[in-house]
């Protein structure tokens, strides 16, 4: 591959284009941000906060830009306003928190000892970044890598390659070599990690990227955080507030298009609530406006490529096939014209794990939504899955929604919420979901290795 190319999910044609960088070009990049790092890490961490925090500024100043642009290359509408809300409260607390988290921990300073754990950057860490936000998936790396002293590599996805440009623009005032965006197919990105050129990867994407990554890594040692993909649960209990539930989980299955890693994909609702929880949900689901992302009625943009949507159409045709029904009036979405990247949410009830649309990720504006006798059910139903990034549980009673969240095999358990990450919470996940812990003071632990220092003073 010598180019990556962006195809716009509004029209289907051809919106970027940008050259792969050459064997040459990494090399050289790669050693200046070698050399770079050594110094950034030499400075004081009041500093190298100061100027991480300014770059996130100066990529807020341009948001007005980054939102159409995001449009343009995903489809995500513009009245939803970009991303720089969530990217500037996860900033400001992973910078809140770094000089606690950062400081060595003095176990013993007297006349005979000192003795201390110390935390050091890993050198250069490498960040994969998604298309679906790819501003908050990639700061949630970059911010707390920067600030404990690494020099950092960006390859972002080849569907957002405008994202990566625009964070090395923003971090631009940073020393050379200190962030460095490299538009890498995917065989160099693989020799690269192989060759140990990293300290630390983190992978956002899917299941089978995060796959071949551990594969390349595979024998160096590389640390690797793995974020990958989901089918998260919601569970509508019976003593659910139920008109909060349809809002939260209407919202969390069909944001951004149903593209969200811990998108709402499946619902289960306690018997006695299943026909008004279904009924109000289709009713939410009816008032979405599918179209181009650019118009300010937008509530559905497109899907961010037609391969997509057509995985989605799949899913529910078989779904259908196999005795499901399909809830939501089509003819209220004419832009789902069923041959382009513009989809029609759906809502299917009727519908089993025997199903795909139960079971693997959609990544779209479907879910899913069964009746359950008991938490038992419930629980069972939730826990079947390969996935675990979150589970969102509905009841009045926060004992039962911790209790039923101790069960669940999953990364985090919301109740009455879903689809937000708590800069103070780890986001991390469990089986196909990957390995790792980012955001939280854990999340320095992953861009940092432990180093011991034991002094006698003789
Ligand atoms: P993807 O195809 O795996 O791509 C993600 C990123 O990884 C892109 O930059 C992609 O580059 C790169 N990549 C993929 N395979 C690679 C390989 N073998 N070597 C080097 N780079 C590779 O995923 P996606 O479809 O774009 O993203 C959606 C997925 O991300 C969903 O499964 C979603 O659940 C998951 N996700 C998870 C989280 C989380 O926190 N757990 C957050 C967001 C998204 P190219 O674009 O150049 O192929």
């Amino acid at each position: 591959m010598t180019e990556i190319t962006c195809i716009t999910p509004i029209d289907g044609s051809v919106y970027a284009t940008r050259p792969v960088a050459s064997r040459a070009d990494v090399a050289a990049r790669l050693e200046t941000a070698r050399t770079a790092q050594r110094d950034w890490a030499a400075r004081p961490l009041a500093e190298r906060i100061a100027l991480v925090e300014e770059g996130v500024a100066r990529l807020d100043r341009v948001n007005a830009d980054l939102v159409q642009e995001l449009a343009w290359q995903m489809g995500r509408p513009t009245r939803t306003g970009g991303e720089m809300g969530g990217v500037r409260e996860r900033s400001g607390y992973m910078a809140g928190i770094a000089r606690r988290v950062l400081a060595p921990e003095v176990i013993e300073d007297d006349a005979k000892f000192r003795r201390l754990l110390a935390r050091e950057p890993v050198g250069l860490v490498l960040v994969i970044a998604p298309w679906n936000y790819p501003f908050l998936t990639a700061t949630n790396t970059i911010v707390p890598a920067l600030i404990a002293g690494n020099a950092v590599v960006l390859k972002h996805a080849s569907q957002t390659p405008l994202a990566g440009e625009r964070l090395a623009q923003a971090f631009a005032h940073l020393p050379d070599g200190v962030f460095t965006n490299l538009f890498l197919d995917h065989a160099t990105t693989a020799k690269l990690i192989a060759a140990r050129s990293f300290g630390f990867v983190n992978f956002t994407g899917s299941v089978a990227g995060g796959q071949s990554i551990e594969r390349a890594a595979a024998g160096t040692f590389t640390a690797l955080g793995l974020e990958l993909g989901g089918k998260d649960p919601g569970y509508v209990r019976a003593d659910a507030n139920l008109d909060a539930a349809v809002d939260t989980l209407m919202d969390g299955a069909f944001f951004n298009s149903g593209q969200c890693c811990c998108g709402i994909e499946r619902i289960y609702v306690a018997e006695p609530l299943f026909d008004a929880f279904v009924e109000k949900s289709v009713a939410w689901v009816s008032k979405l406006i599918l179209g181009n992302p650019l118009e300010q009625a937008t509530t559905l943009g497109p899907m961010a490529s037609r391969r997509f949507a057509d995985t989605v159409r799949a899913q529910t045709a078989e779904a259908v096939a196999a005795g499901a029904t399909a809830l939501v009036d089509k003819g209220l979405f004419p832009a789902d014209t069923g041959s382009t990247a513009y989809l029609a949410p759906q809502i299917l009830t009727g519908v089993d794990h025997s199903m795909r649309v139960m079971t693997e990720e959609s990544f779209g504006p479907v879910v899913g939504i069964m009746p359950v006798r008991d938490d038992e059910q419930a629980i069972a139903l939730m826990n079947d899955s390969r996935y675990g990034l979150t589970a969102s549980v509905w009841t009045e009673d926060p004992d039962v929604g911790q209790s039923i969240g101790a069960r669940l095999e999953t990364g985090t358990v919301f109740m009455n919420r879903a689809d937000y990450l708590d800069p103070a919470l780890t986001w991390t996940g469990v089986k196909d979901t990957g390995r790792g812990a980012a955001l939280s003071h854990l999340g320095y632990l992953s861009v940092t290795r432990p180093k011991s220092y034991h002094l006698k003073r003789l």
